[in-house]
């Protein structure tokens, strides 16, 4: 029996915060009943420790599958009474901090995995590979989870890539900045006129090069903002202008007569 409890504890080992009763196998999905530790734990209010148990309920999580299988954890917590005379808190429900989160339907670990996928693959994608990793969320909680994650710490590039793209082709248009070195993402402003840019810049002080489309809205942002940064046109977009420009000159005409030429252009 104790090579079995050894086993257990290695196979749940991300579950070590509870006492592990038993493990059913419901052919889909595996259930663990378990409960938390007879340990006393501090109010949330007044901070003073209680071990008072005033009654017990059930929570039910899902955490990060085992044999390919889904797991579903169901925990017995404590309804604990503070026994500070006073304390406007006078039961509350025991929490397991890194385990088990305030109104959470997975464990934390569980949903770090779920958060890992959907920031690379997002709403369908992310939502497919959740069913493959037998883990499966919808595209709308794959999304939720997406929003739910914290965002980095923003970083001010030395050289600033800005370009438009559409969110609704030819109704609605957002601006992407990104390092124009490493390619990273750095933010997304709404729309694509200039005052967004240039409110942007005012308030991230630091770029020394702005590497951006034609377009003149964002030059004039660019021009009010940072009258010192040098400006670049970037590389795809300077081969389309002169492209355009070598179209207008040769006429269209006399491409659609020799293709072959209008495609080495
Ligand atoms: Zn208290």
């Amino acid at each position: 029996m104790r090579e079995i409890d050894d086993l257990m504890s290695v196979v749940f080992s991300g579950l070590s915060a509870l006492v592990i009763e038993d493990v059913e196998d419901e052919n889909d999905l595996i259930r663990v009943m378990a409960r938390t530790r007879n340990e006393p734990v501090p109010c949330p209010v007044c901070g003073t420790l209680t071990g008072r148990v005033h009654g017990l309920c059930g929570r039910t999580v899902t955490d990060v599958p085992v044999d390919g299988r889904q797991v579903v954890v169901s925990v017995r917590v404590r309804r604990l009474a503070c026994s500070v005379r006073g304390c406007p808190r006078q039961t509350f429900r025991e929490q397991v901090p890194g385990l088990l989160e305030r109104y959470q339907r997975r464990t934390s670990r569980l949903a770090g995995q779920l958060g890992a996928v959907v920031k690379e693959l997002a709403g369908r994608a992310g939502a497919r590979l959740s069913a493959v990793l037998a883990v499966a969320v919808s595209r709308s909680t794959a999304l939720r989870l997406l929003m739910r994650l914290p965002l980095p710490p923003l970083r001010i590039p030395r050289v600033l890539g800005v370009d438009d793209f559409a969110l609704k082709r030819r109704h609605r248009y957002a601006t992407i900045l990104t390092d124009a070195e490493t390619g990273e993402r750095i933010d997304v402003l709404p729309g694509r006129g200039a005052d967004a840019l240039e409110t942007w810049l005012r308030t991230h002080p630091g770029v020394e090069v702005v590497c951006r489309d034609g377009s003149g809205a964002y030059g004039e942002a660019i021009r009010r903002a940072l009258p010192d940064a040098v400006q670049v046109s970037d590389r795809w977009h300077l081969w389309k202008v002169r492209r355009e420009a070598l179209i207008d000159r040769v006429g269209v005409r006399d491409l659609r007569r020799r293709p072959v030429a209008a495609g080495r252009l």
